[in-house]
């Protein structure tokens, strides 16, 4: 699944292709057929993101104030790809559930979007509602850390399940979870409520700093420059920890990265770094 920078760098490519232009709008695979009839002839006025969800804003091709009567909601889940490009589209092939074309500020741009796990038209108000249930995106300027710091010091659930849980922090996924705790020395399976109010908001902004460098780069890359052995410019073996290193030794204490299903998904952790009661395995240089 995409963590939340993917979908933030989604949001800007779109914006950079499309924004400002009158689109047309179609499903060659039929699936979102009225949907797409309702945004066809409309403006692309405004993308966003908050976690792994995309908005992207349509107005009447004719309005002046140029306000969105349409949000596209998307969700990419686990399959989903959103392609965009320069000149003709491609060929249609495949199930292509959404395809969008238009002049944009650059020239003819088009984006082909397949296997989403959400395409859907939302109202404002479904926007306001889809964000009330969303926790605090550390990618976005509205966000309050203080909102993440209170609910997660109210679970019961390990560490390591609410960082998944969208409610709590929205954008996180499998590899920055195992990848934010490695850096701040947590077991991952401390409640919430004994990690401490001081680590947490620690914990929030290594995991702002982490997915701003995934916006920077497009890569999820969580190693100190020191810490990268074996990394190859194609490869990408010194980008993480833990994150699947399962039997690999630390790249700081050499002692086999286990692994264990939490939340349905395969968590990763250093069982001497993150012990019970450790702390950071070295000194994060949190960005500015
Ligand atoms: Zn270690």
């Amino acid at each position: 699944v995409p963590e939340g920078h993917t979908l933030h760098r989604l949001a800007a490519a779109l914006d950079a292709a499309l924004g400002g232009a009158v689109v047309t709008a179609s499903s060659p695979q039929g699936r979102f057929a009225a949907g797409a009839a309702l945004l066809d002839g409309s403006r692309l006025v405004v993308t966003d993101a908050h976690g792994k969800h995309l908005l992207v804003g349509f107005a009447a091709a004719q309005d002046a104030e140029r306000s969105p009567g349409h949000w596209l909601h998307l969700h990419l889940g686990l399959y989903g790809t959103l392609a965009i490009g320069e000149g003709e589209p491609p060929p249609v092939r495949g199930a292509l559930r959404l395809r969008l074309i238009g002049e944009g500020r650059g020239g003819p741009r088009w984006a082909d979007l397949r296997g989403p796990t959400a395409c859907e038209l939302l109202t404002e108000e479904g926007v306001a509602l889809l964000r009330a249930r969303l926790g605090p995106d550390p990618l976005r300027a509205d966000a309050d850390p203080q909102v993440f710091v209170d609910k997660a010091s109210g679970a019961r659930t390990p560490v390591g399940a609410v960082l998944m849980h969208q409610d709590v922090i929205a954008g996180v996924g499998n590899i920055y979870r195992a990848e934010v705790l490695y850096r701040a020395g947590l077991d991952p399976y401390t409640p919430g409520r004994e990690v401490g109010v001081e680590r947490l908001q620690l914990l929030w902004q290594d995991q702002k700093h982490l997915l701003e460098v995934g916006l920077r780069t497009g890569r999820i890359l969580t190693t100190e420059p020191e810490h990268r052995t074996g990394s190859s410019p194609r490869g990408r073996e010194g980008d993480h920890y833990v994150y699947g290193r399962t039997g690999m030794p630390c790249r700081l204490c050499g002692a086999p990265i286990a692994t264990a299903q939490l939340e349905a998904r395969a968590l990763y952790w250093c069982p001497h770094c993150q012990a019970p009661g450790a702390g950071p395995p070295f000194d994060r240089r949190l960005a500015a």
